[in-house]
């Protein structure tokens, strides 16, 4: 069990020097002020550095990255946005290849990070998709499962069957 939003706050604070040299509006929105849920620290920050070094990458000065998380019944989704250069139909299609690096002029890395970012929030049992148009930017979107742990669930579960003694006790001493 994890507090997302303490965790994201921390990933997108370490990138407030970077922004302010690069005069981008970056921002972290979030509806509440804690939400706990069972997640893998060490693999969710390797994907978001590298989903935020790449909005960094292809954002030119003065724009936006904004980073948001809202929650459903079952699931927490993690939108990273940015209004950088976008990605055209070919590059969309190979994001998420191994070692695709795409058709920018500038190349300025490996072609691991998405893959590996794909295959890390796979196995999570979430979903990472994105959505880009040319020239007008891009947005990442992490979905994750709220699952519930064991320990979770024994809490629950003992807080129930306090419930019911009580409630039996309540009937008795009536
Ligand atoms: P690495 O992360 O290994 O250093 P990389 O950043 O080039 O290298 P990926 O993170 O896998 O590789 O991204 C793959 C390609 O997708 C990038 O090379 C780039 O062409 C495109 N891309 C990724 N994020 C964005 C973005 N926010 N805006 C536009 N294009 C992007
Ligand atoms: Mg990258």
């Amino acid at each position: 069990q994890n507090d997302l939003v303490a965790f994201i706050k921390d990933i997108v604070g370490d990138f407030n020097v970077k922004a302010k040299q690069k005069h981008i509006d970056l921002q972290f929105i979030s509806p509440f002020k804690e939400l706990s849920f069972a997640f893998d620290t060490e693999k969710l920050d390797k994907v978001l550095f590298n989903i935020i070094s790449n909005a960094f990458k292809y954002t030119p000065d003065g724009g936006l990255i904004h980073v948001s998380i809202l929650k459903n019944t079952d699931k927490i989704e993690i939108n990273i946005a940015d209004n950088g250069i976008g990605m055209n139909a070919e590059e969309k299609a190979h994001a998420f290849d191994l070692f695709y690096r795409g058709n920018k002029n500038i190349s300025l890395g490996t072609g691991l990070g998405l893959a590996l970012s794909q295959e890390f929030v796979t196995l999570h049992g979430g979903e990472l998709t994105l959505n880009s148009e040319k020239d007008k930017g891009t947005t990442f979107k992490i979905s994750l499962p709220i699952i519930e742990t064991k320990q979770v669930l024994e809490e629950k579960s003992a807080m129930i069957s306090t419930k019911i003694v009580h409630k039996f006790e309540d009937s008795e001493s009536q």
